[in-house]
């Protein structure tokens, strides 16, 4: 704007402090992390704006053609950035109300007069539309993006985390070197489920996995716990020592064996492996898988420990 504006023109001294606080506004736009904060600074930025192009209509001589085109660019497509509609109709006030302020516009007819307010009007009556419209669109997408995580990261069956939702928690936990307790990781299989849906049906089954994932939910609170597929589950816990870790171990399996689900009687077996330095994700899920086979071949029910002999709770 002031590289169109040569030395002729009497250049308002307000314009380069408007230059100034619109360069610094638009940086803090930029920063804004809040609704609110966006919709502060963005009102600066844009009041700075209509004072900026409002000067240079004047000084560039018979500013009245300027007035409408500058407030209606600056006012309606900025309407759209904004969370509430309240907020593109104030920002849409203050950007007319800057204008008449700096242009101070004399109409030479009365009618120029009415024609010029019923634009303004008209132009905060779209730029509320706008926003309106543009807040509908963006809660569909936030909503549609929150459906599709769900689905992509839970148990449609169970509502725990699935199996990707643990690999990547376990990834980052695993990569933490400054954890201050060593990790555990708890593979556990349903047992003789196949039993229970070729003898009661897969609706019995179903419930059956919905009944153990509340237990595993619940036992397993502040944990990485997941159903990873089929009748297996996993947890992998920070817990302070191997006794703590057993002892979780030690509680699924009792508290699914002393379920009273449709008179079955359930039971669950648990491999459990602790975490050496440096192991590999997929190392460690051998070991607890292996753990597990040792619970099953022991008589199931039980907890097995990595390397170590199985339990019988
Ligand atoms: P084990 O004690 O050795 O673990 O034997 P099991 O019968 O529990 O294990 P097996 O792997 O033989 O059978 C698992 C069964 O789980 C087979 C499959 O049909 C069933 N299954 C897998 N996913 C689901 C599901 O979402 N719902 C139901 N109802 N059954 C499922
Ligand atoms: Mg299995
Ligand atoms: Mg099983």
């Amino acid at each position: 704007m002031l590289a169109l504006a040569n030395s002729s023109h009497d250049l308002s001294p307000w314009l380069y402090g408007y230059c100034l606080v619109a360069g610094i506004a638009c940086y803090l736009t930029y920063r804004a992390r809040t609704t609110r904060h966006l919709w502060l600074t963005g009102l600066l930025l844009l009041c700075t704006c209509a004072a900026c192009a409002g000067s240079l209509a004047v000084a560039i001589g018979n500013p009245i053609i300027w007035f409408l085109p500058i407030g209606l660019v600056l006012s309606l497509p900025a309407s759209a950035m904004h969370a509430h509609p309240w907020h593109a109709l104030s920002t849409g006030a203050a950007i007319w109300a800057t204008l008449f302020y700096v242009v101070q516009p004399s109409f030479d007819q009365r009618l120029d007069l009415t024609l010029t307010l019923i634009l303004i009007g008209g132009s905060l009556l779209v730029a509320t539309l706008v926003c309106t419209k543009f807040c509908g669109i963006r809660e569909d997408v936030f909503d549609l993006q929150r459906q599709l995580h769900g689905m992509a990261y839970n148990d449609t069956l169970t509502g725990l985390p699935n199996r990707r939702a643990f690999m990547e928690r376990l990834t980052v936990t695993l990569a933490d070197s400054s954890a201050p307790a060593p990790l555990f990781f708890l593979m556990l299989d349903i047992d003789d489920f196949k039993k229970i849906n070729d003898g009661f049906g897969h609706d019995v089954g179903d419930q059956v996995l919905v009944e153990v994932s509340k237990m595993l939910r619940h036992r397993s609170q502040g944990h990485n716990f997941a159903r990873l597929g089929g009748e297996e589950f996993a947890v992998a816990a920070r817990v302070a020592n191997v006794a703590v870790a057993q002892e979780l171990a030690r509680s699924i399996v009792n508290a699914v064996n002393s379920s009273q689900l449709f008179g079955l009687s359930l039971s669950i077996s648990v491999g459990l492996a602790n975490h050496e330095p440096e192991e590999s994700i997929f190392s460690l899920m051998r070991r607890a898988d292996r753990a597990l086979y040792d619970a099953k071949s022991a008589g199931k029910n039980r907890y097995s420990m990595a390397g170590l002999v199985a339990f019988n709770v």
